[in-house]
């Protein structure tokens, strides 16, 4: 049944609006003393090889992370510094999953909950984070493990919802895991990941969770072309509930510079928007 295998995609253009969006959150967190939870639900491997067969085979990092020059891009300065965290050298040869950017921030009063489904992938999870002492990883559903969490005892944290959207259903049941989880836990942080493949599915999530009530909602959208129904994925994109105060800010100076070089026609094609203010 789960096919999706995130080692074939490592670093690619979603990988990199996903990920920036993750340590703006992270830095975000790390600025109070008090203990957060990081909560993981689909967390892949957690780290990627670039040489590995399933990497090279698409070399889809080659439109992501690998077209950045962090020499010009000071305020990826972060970003860069949890990438060469795993690299010897300037090279990028270890690309980090959202698990090893958690893990970067992650201090001795937080806790990190990593939910992986696909065995291999939860095996690989497994023997990387298993001797991190405030990690637990779990071969479970990661919905299950979310309403399972919340609202964590030290009601702060974030919530990562990056689901591979193999089956269609899963646009309508991400936000309905969302909304259920945000009336035991208000006031965390979530980040929901989404592809956009077709525009009327992100549009219909947007029109749930504004019906839902819940406020303060932005959205975080980077792009290599128009939308289209032909062409796979064109664009890819992060919702993000409660946000920090000063992502929005960020988010729409970063934004233009690197859809300006993530674009493959020409144009930079990004959304930074305001979906419910607070
Ligand atoms: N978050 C990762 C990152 O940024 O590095 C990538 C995750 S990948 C897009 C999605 C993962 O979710 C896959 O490894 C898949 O096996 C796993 N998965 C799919 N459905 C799941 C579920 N219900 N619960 C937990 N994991 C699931």
């Amino acid at each position: 049944m789960l096919s999706y295998r995130h080692s074939f995609h490592a670093g690619n253009f979603a990988d990199v609006i996903k990920h920036i969006v993750l340590v703006e959150i992270l830095e975000h967190l790390i600025k109070k003393d008090s203990p957060f939870d990081y909560i993981d639900t689909h967390s892949g491997a957690g780290i990627y090889d670039l040489w590995n067969p399933d990497s090279q085979k698409l070399q889809e990092y080659t439109e992501g992370v690998g077209k950045l020059d962090f020499n010009e891009l000071p305020e990826l300065e972060k970003y860069y510094q949890v990438i060469r965290s795993l690299n010897k050298f300037d090279a990028i040869d270890i690309y980090p999953g959202s698990p090893s950017i958690a893990n970067f921030y992650l201090r001795r009063q937080d806790r990190g909950w990593l939910f992986e489904l696909h065995p291999k992938d939860y095996d690989l999870l497994s023997n990387n984070f298993s001797d991190k002492k405030n990690m637990r990883v779990h071969h479970k559903d990661g919905y299950d493990g979310l309403n399972a969490l919340v609202p964590p005892i030290s009601r702060r944290g974030l919530v990562l919802i990056d689901p591979s959207y193999e089956i269609k259903s899963e646009y309508h049941l991400v936000i309905d895991r969302v909304i259920k989880a945000h009336k035991k836990f208000s006031n965390g942080i979530y980040a929901i990941w989404y592809p956009v493949v077709d525009r009327h599915s992100i549009t219909r999530m947007e029109e749930e969770l504004i019906k839902s009530g819940i406020r303060d909602i932005q959205r975080f959208e980077l792009g290599i072309s128009d939308d289209s129904s032909q062409r796979g994925m064109t664009s890819s994109g992060m919702i993000v509930i409660n946000p920090p105060w000063r992502l929005f800010e960020k988010m729409s100076q970063l934004l233009p510079k690197i859809a300006s070089i993530i674009t493959q026609v020409n144009r930079p094609i990004y959304k930074c928007e305001i979906i419910v203010d607070e």
